[in-house]
């Protein structure tokens, strides 16, 4: 690399770290908020938040990057193959993409997206729509502006250029086509695990075990598989979420109560598993650069299911925890074999709440909240009727009658956050975990037998080798290739689900 493109890639990088740097204190006030705050700071902490934002979107787009990556590219000795002209094609994306949104756009977004929280909160905790209504039909128009800011690609929709903050490079027909053949194959699925001959007992999920206890569970499995608690914490939210602020400090919240301790076990472990992605990314060198970050929420979805669903639900891995489970939970789970907690934790029972789904009305609940969001962004479906929308849906899906908007469309906190174009990635990531299972079974063919003695090491080493330590170096469907040889596809998950579900529900 010679002088000058050297020089300008030293400062880019300098400049781009300041970025991160303002970025993780907006998202440490985005934790606090989650998860200490007093509710009457919540109008202050709009105006914080906001001024975060603005001073970070400042830094994307100083003119001053488009120079400096100018330089860096053109120097003729860059490798186009090389992890350094991947972090540049990624910076200059991200820069393109800042310099497209008005700093009041952005600002505004943050201020609403802040007080949209605390909307969301009241209305939730009133199972009152209307308290919410007004902020949503806001964010509505405020994210369709942003997506014409950011540009509709050719022959696509408005809602793409949304899907593509969270799935760069993914458009809503893509996902069509990907969710399509995957409904086809699990609604009648769905079915045959209604008239089933057997069904397992769910006997595990209604005894109460104190919350202190369950935590003391949850800290051991965290640290058995692999989860650096000297670099993050365990608290408790409303929603669930992982937040990767800064090197050395990745935060994991879940819930406890409700519904039993496989539930809040399965949050902890799905947190985790995002976690481990966040703590595997190359941050100590690359901090603030695309190749320390994730490749796509779809790819941070598959390591969070992969280690809730594919681990966490697997016969071998509660040969393990089931004892352990013991040890803390005492006379409690006396009695309690390991046949009945794998048949438990594999439960189909389609419910209201997203969270809490099975693995195979999960994707149900994902399908909705797509296509109701993609209808209100195309204008389709306006704000006032989504609840009646929602509730009709859930009939024809799932069977169910919504008794309130609590259980119903104010379930997730996504589009009081702003997050429009988010909820695809959540099945994205269903179908790369299962695909990339796949892989790993084929590359540790001892893996069963670790798991079932609560040796991790091997999964999380071929985890980081192949997927967290490339950051943002390939793109999802590319990284997809890499590891398993294929596009992505639903038939691993639906040959994953039938394989195991077929026997305990005694199906052939
Ligand atoms: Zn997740």
């Amino acid at each position: 690399m010679n002088d000058r493109s050297r020089e300008a890639l030293d400062a880019l990088y300098a400049h781009l770290r300041e970025a991160a740097t303002l970025r993780s204190v907006g998202a440490l006030l985005g934790w606090d908020q989650e998860t200490m705050m007093p509710p009457r700071a919540a109008p202050f902490r709009s105006e914080e938040s906001s001024l975060l934002a603005r001073l970070t979107h400042r830094r994307w787009t100083d003119p001053r990057v488009a120079g400096w990556l100018d330089a860096a590219q053109e120097d003729p000795e860059l490798d186009p193959a090389s992890a350094t002209a991947a972090n540049l094609r990624e910076i200059r994306r991200d820069h393109d993409r800042a310099c497209r949104v008005p700093e009041a756009l952005v600002a505004e977004l943050s201020e609403l997206a802040s007080q949209g929280l605390e909307h969301w909160k009241e209305a939730r905790a009133h199972a009152d729509f209307a308290r919410f209504r007004p902020t949503l039909a806001r964010t509505v128009e405020l994210v369709r502006r942003k997506a014409e800011c950011l540009g509709v690609p050719d022959g696509g929709e408005t809602y793409d250029a949304l899907l593509d903050e969270f799935e760069p490079g993914m458009s809503a027909r893509g996902v069509e086509a990907l969710f399509d053949p995957l409904r086809e194959a699990l609604a009648p699925f769905l079915a045959e695990i209604a008239d089933a001959p057997r069904r397992p007992s769910d006997a595990i999920h209604r005894i109460p075990i104190p919350e202190a206890a369950q935590k003391a569970f949850h800290l051991e499995v965290l640290t058995a598989i692999g989860y650096d608690l000297e670099a993050g914490r365990l608290d408790v939210s409303t929603h669930p979420f992982t937040e990767g602020l800064a090197p050395g400090d990745t935060r994991i919240t879940t819930r406890f109560g409700e519904a039993g301790f496989a539930d809040a076990l399965g949050s902890t472990i799905h947190e985790a598993g995002h976690a481990l992605y966040e703590q595997g990314l190359p941050k100590a060198e690359h901090h603030g650069q695309p190749l320390a970050e994730a490749a796509g929420l779809g790819i941070h979805e598959s390591q969070s299911r992969m280690w809730e669903n594919q681990v966490g639900r697997s016969r071998a891995f509660w040969t393990w925890a089931l004892p352990v489970a013991k040890r803390h939970f005492g006379a409690a789970l006396e009695g309690f074999g390991l046949d009945e907690v794998h048949g438990a934790m594999n439960l189909v029972r389609p419910g209201l709440i997203r969270v809490e789904a099975d693995e195979v009305s999960y994707n149900l609940h994902v399908m909705l909240r797509f296509d109701l969001e993609r209808a209100m962004v195309r204008g389709n479906l306006a704000v006032a009727d989504l609840p009646g929308a929602w509730n009709e849906r859930i009939r024809d899906d799932l069977g169910l009658e919504v008794p309130d908007d609590r259980r119903g469309c104010l379930q997730d906190i996504h589009w009081a956050m702003g997050a429009i174009g988010y909820f695809p990635t959540y099945t994205l990531g269903n179908l790369h975990a299962a695909q990339m299972w796949e892989a790993v079974r084929d590359a540790l063919p001892g893996l069963d037998d670790d798991l079932a003695a609560g040796r991790f090491g091997g999964l999380l080493g071929w985890l980081r080798e192949h997927v967290h330590a490339h950051g943002r170096r390939f793109r999802a469907p590319e990284l997809c290739r890499r590891i398993t040889g294929r596009e992505l596809s639903p038939e691993p998950l639906v040959r994953a689900l039938r394989e195991k579900l077929g026997p305990l529900y005694g199906l052939d």
